[in-house]
């Protein structure tokens, strides 16, 4: 991608109303670049209406990402609720490629009291398997599991790293203020950067010119995330991660998940812009 794009995940406040279309249409109004649909309650948009929203992207020049249902566990205990999780995954890829986007993000696991190492192995399992066919649907949607902010979930930023240099198909899903809310650190210039670094020696520097990135407010405990907030309410160092990322030519798409989506979305591009 040529640029950093700013967004929202979800249709923005401000749209005519909650349709997708809508949304979009609201999207290049305020100037912003892309928006993620949001299918975190389930993928119910059918193939007609994922053309319509393609068409409809296409025409007003905003660039779609699409995020996955939350009922998803590759870990889960029961076999069917590792196929389901798989099927959601795929339905996400499936209707994102319709609508053109061509990256698509979920989280991916709960340890459920496995060890990471194990953890790691059985979502690299049924990951794997899911890259298989999409491949042979010629689907070449980016598969981006995202870096979670609570201590149960499965994703570090290791994990993520380390799933996306191991499976051809699979990048990451950065989220910055998941990552700060887990760790208690990473808000600082040095800190960005030590991220955008890793992300260049692991992944290459395709990966910092094709990044999936999640930013919002964030309020959080010892165990990691608690809820999302507004920029302004938070203590994310937005600022010094917009540097980090103008400083490393990072690219593609920055999506913002503040209550207020547009609000700070366009914060985040403002300020980006006066870098
Ligand atoms: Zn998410």
């Amino acid at each position: 991608m040529a640029e950093l794009l700013f967004g929202t995940g979800g249709s923005p406040h401000s749209a005519k109303s909650a349709s997708t279309i809508d949304g979009i249409e609201r999207i290049a109004e305020l100037g912003l670049g892309c928006m993620e649909l949001e299918f975190v309650q389930g993928v119910r948009m059918g193939e007609a209406g994922a053309r319509l929203v393609a068409e409809t992207a296409v025409r007003v020049g905003v660039k779609l990402s699409a995020h996955g249902p939350y009922f998803i566990n590759l870990n889960a205990r029961e076999p069917e609720k590792i196929r389901a999780s798989q099927d959601r995954i795929l339905q996400t890829a499936r209707i994102a490629s319709l609508c053109g986007a061509n990256s698509i993000t979920f989280h991916a696991a709960f340890y459920m009291g496995d060890s990471p190492e194990k953890t790691y192995g059985t979502v690299k399992k049924y990951l794997a398997e899911i890259l298989d066919r999409l491949k042979r649907e010629n689907n070449r949607v980016c598969v981006r599991p995202e870096v979670m902010g609570k201590v149960t979930q499965f994703g570090t930023l290791e994990e993520i790293l380390n799933l996306s240099s191991e499976l051809e198909g699979v990048a990451p899903c950065i989220d910055f203020a998941h990552w700060h809310a887990r760790s208690g650190g990473f808000n600082s210039y040095p800190e960005f950067a030590s991220i955008l670094e890793q992300v260049e020696e692991r992944l290459g520097r395709t990966a910092l010119d094709d990044m999936h990135i999640h930013v919002s407010g964030i309020n959080y405990g010892k165990k990691g995330e608690i809820s999302h907030l507004n920029l302004k309410e938070s203590d994310f160092q937005y600022a010094e991660l917009l540097k980090a990322l103008k400083d490393f030519g990072a690219k593609g798409i920055l999506i913002c998940e503040s209550r207020n989506l547009e609000e700070d979305a366009l914060l985040l591009q403002a300020t980006y812009g006066a870098l």
